[in-house]
């Protein structure tokens, strides 16, 4: 700082003099310091949303603007950087007049109406998984929603994440909106989308005595990425059984996916044929419970409830049919 800002103009002091005045009538604005270098001031709208703004005097002030810095403890860096560049725009359309209440003015009305800026590095990380020029990422910054259209060849889901006021000790809401996959799909990508978000601010429901004290963390990047994850994973997964794609290439083929085409995802998170998969569950071994051939863990599924025994015992009986069978036709010849 050179001599020149040291000694304030007249224009400087007064300035200073109202700041002083006027800036603790703003709300949710609290002055720290208003001395001939710099204005501090404090802006505090949730636990989550609060930053102190350094606005500081440069030689020739005001004819040359005000250079911003800002800082918190809670929003991330990106978007504190950001925001100081769109202050100095801002300082450069006052030039000549006072600029320090019309810049912590700005940035107080600049966070009210951009409530996703507590996840803004969140958002920032999840554009990073979409690479896909089909996939989109908007902002509603209105409703504080993030809406996610994500792709997979032919496959594309919609999703929408709502962000509360108090987030992140609250979790987002993630809505699946639109898609072309299976419904079974859907349904299972929405309830898992909904428990991630629970669990990162809700402690886990059988505590164990050693885990150390649960603290809530943010849940908008986990949510979106599991969802990513699952569009981008399961248009191109192979049935462990035939190797082939378990869903069909294209989607709009909804014969492909019925009756004996039924595609089914079992408790590892494979997909499966329905057909390769009741094939594989009516054939022996039994005694030791059946396994998936892509993860080797146990095939725990609805419809295959049945004991080792009974299914030993539909085998023996469908063997017996067979050999019974075969006479009859040795008998025919
Ligand atoms: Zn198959
Ligand atoms: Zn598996």
């Amino acid at each position: 700082m050179t001599s020149e800002a040291l000694i304030p103009s007249k224009e400087l002091t007064a300035e200073l003099e109202n700041v002083k005045l006027e800036l603790p009538k703003l709300q949710d604005v609290k002055l720290v310091a208003a001395v001939p270098q710099l204005v501090r001031s404090e802006i505090f709208k949730t636990e989550h949303k609060q930053v102190a703004v350094l606005c500081m005097f440069q030689p020739g002030y005001p004819d040359v603007p005000l250079v911003t810095e800002i800082k918190s403890k809670t929003l991330g860096y990106k978007f504190l950087q950001g925001l100081a560049k769109v202050c100095d725009t801002e300082a450069k359309k006052q030039l000549g007049k006072p600029q320090v209440l019309h810049i912590v003015q700005f940035v107080s009305s600049f966070l009210d109406g951009n409530p996703l800026c507590v996840c803004a590095d969140e958002i920032s990380l999840v554009k990073e998984k979409l690479s896909k020029e089909k996939d989109e990422v908007k902002l509603k910054q209105k409703s504080s929603q993030v809406t996610l259209k994500i792709c997979q060849e032919e496959y594309f889901l919609n999703l929408r994440i709502t962000v509360p006021d108090d987030y992140p000790l609250s979790q987002v809401t993630p809505e699946i909106t639109d898609h072309n996959f299976p419904e079974f799909l859907r349904t299972n990508f929405q309830a898992q989308a909904t428990e991630t978000a629970r669990q990162c601010v809700q402690p886990p429901l059988k505590k164990k005595p050693k885990d150390p004290p649960f603290v809530p963390k943010p849940s908008l990047r986990p949510v979106a990425e599991y969802v990513i994850d699952c569009v981008q994973k399961y248009p191109l997964e192979t049935c462990p059984l035939c190797n082939e794609r378990a869903l069909p290439v294209d989607p709009t083929n909804e014969s492909a996916t019925k009756g004996k085409h039924r595609v089914e995802k079992i408790y590892c998170g494979h997909l499966f044929h329905l057909i390769c998969l009741t094939k594989y569950m009516k054939k022996p071994p039994f005694s030791e419970g059946k396994f998936c051939p892509a993860c080797g863990k146990q095939i725990f599924h609805d419809k295959f409830k049945v004991s080792a025994k009974t299914l030993e015992d539909r085998w023996a009986h469908k063997q017996a049919k067979q050999r019974e069978l075969e006479e009859v036709v040795d008998f025919l010849d």
